[in-house]
């Protein structure tokens, strides 16, 4: 699949036609040809970043492998459309063809979730809820949301996002026992701020959110209910998490993250504010949607909906949890004692007063193993720093990995954990990882 990904040099004078979309990849006619010259500095670096893929263990939370099908619709001639507006009604000429594609993503998705309406032209999560607060709040308007440090994200009210510059975000956390949300918190400020919304998910929390009480919550003070599903909507999809459309107003998510599509965003929403979203993300927002993406959406919702992605959505945390268990073994502790979704949060301090979470990712970097540094709760140190770690499943597991490997991964943590500066334990763990991997080819 390899040589998919990065199409050989066609003869020259040719004119060929590529695998992915049917468009040619050169030709010599027209006025202005396509250059035969391979443009060797982009695709070198390419072909790098596949090998990176095939050889290492790829375990940051929010990515995943996408399908060839997905990145054969990105890759596709739609990229050239121009689309402003939606479905019978754009802007420009030309649209019948689009005008289906993205019909048909906004069908499949309000049927894999059960949703009223959908808006897939978000290009990312962070523009979707930022839809989401432009449609349905005043500028200024009180707003709940995790804070960032307990695992919320940046468009949760962050000062350093437009979403805490615009609105007022005050932030609840997990509690300090069993760290997880702290739902008496969350009610006992919803009554002192009475805020138009609360927002619920997270980038760094690894439970489920039932969405039940936070409705009942939003209920008792008159707040809009949003529930940012960004990191686990392929584990709702594939009934592994709780659905929160039922419960929510609006439901935002990535399409990238575990539902295993090309890079985007979306939003789910009950039929009283389709039309405020729609006007909100175009023209509030956004100009001109990407339909090669959005195609690559419809094609990821399509999958998504199968008996093969329930299976997989399940391996995730069932691979979480092998991970979670393994480690704990090797002496971590994890946020939470440990996880019910895709991802676990590793408290360094319980290997090593030293470590920090930024020299933990350096190390394992080294090791081929790729994972991100992030903070616990209440964290002393910098978010630049921290003093923990990060670690997902959803990459591993569309490779194919189960429990048995979860567990050989955990061991390979700890042992550079245990030796974070010692090169030829990094080496021979990095042997070990290629090894592994090799058993598992992605593309
Ligand atoms: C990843 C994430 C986002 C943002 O998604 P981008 O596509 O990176 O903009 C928003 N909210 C949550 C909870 C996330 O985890």
């Amino acid at each position: 699949m390899a040589g998919m990904l990065r199409p050989a040099d066609p003869p020259e004078g040719t004119r060929r036609r590529g695998s992915l979309g049917g468009q040619p990849t050169t030709t010599t006619r027209g006025t202005m040809p396509w250059p035969t010259e391979r443009d060797d500095a982009v695709f070198d670096l390419i072909h790098r970043e596949v090998e990176r893929q095939n050889t290492g263990l790829q375990l940051i939370a929010s990515e995943n492998f996408t399908s060839p099908q997905v990145m054969e619709a990105v890759g596709s001639v739609l990229t050239n459309k121009y689309s402003e507006g939606y479905p019978a009604k754009r802007y420009y000429g030309g649209n019948e063809f689009v005008d289906e594609v993205e019909e048909l993503a906004r069908q499949r998705v309000c049927a894999l979730f059960g949703a009223d309406h959908a808006n897939v032209q978000p290009h990312s999560g962070a523009n979707a809820n930022l839809g989401v607060y432009l449609a349905l709040l005043e500028p200024g308007a009180t707003v709940l949301g995790l804070s960032l440090d307990h695992g919320g994200h940046l468009t949760h009210g962050s000062p350093v996002n437009i979403s805490g510059r615009f609105y007022d975000f005050v932030s609840y956390g997990v509690t300090p026992s069993d760290e997880r949300i702290d739902l008496d918190q969350l009610r006992d400020l919803a009554l002192e701020h009475r805020p138009a919304m609360i927002v619920a998910g997270a980038t760094a929390y690894p439970r489920a959110i039932d969405p039940a009480p936070i409705r009942e919550i939003c209920d008792e003070v008159g707040a809009l209910f949003l529930f940012d599903a960004a990191h686990i909507a392929g584990l709702i999809a594939g009934g592994a998490h709780p659905n929160p459309v039922p419960y929510a107003d609006v439901v935002t998510f990535t399409t990238h993250k575990t539902l295993r599509g090309p890079r985007g965003g979306c939003i789910l929403s009950r039929a009283e504010h389709a039309a405020a979203i729609d006007k909100a993300v175009f023209p509030g927002l956004q100009g001109g949607p990407l339909e090669h993406v959005v195609a690559g959406k419809a094609v990821a919702f399509r999958e998504a909906s199968t008996p093969e992605f329930r299976t997989y959505a399940h391996q995730i945390v069932a691979n979480a949890g092998a991970l979670a268990e393994a480690l704990s073994e090797e002496g971590c502790r994890l946020v939470s004692g440990g996880t019910d979704n895709h991802l676990l949060l590793v408290d360094l301090r319980s290997v090593s007063d030293e470590l920090t979470g930024k020299d933990a990712q350096l190390a394992l970097d080294a090791a081929g193993i790729t994972l991100n540094k992030n903070t616990v709760p209440d964290d002393p140190r910098s978010p630049s720093v921290t003093s923990g770690l990060r670690i997902g499943t959803p990459s591993v597991t569309t490779q194919g990995m189960a429990e048995p490997e979860l567990a050989q991964v955990a061991s390979l943590i700890g042992r550079v954990l245990r030796a974070p500066t010692d090169t030829a334990v990094l080496d021979e763990v990095r042997g070990e990882v290629r090894t592994l991997c090799e058993k598992f080819p992605v593309y």
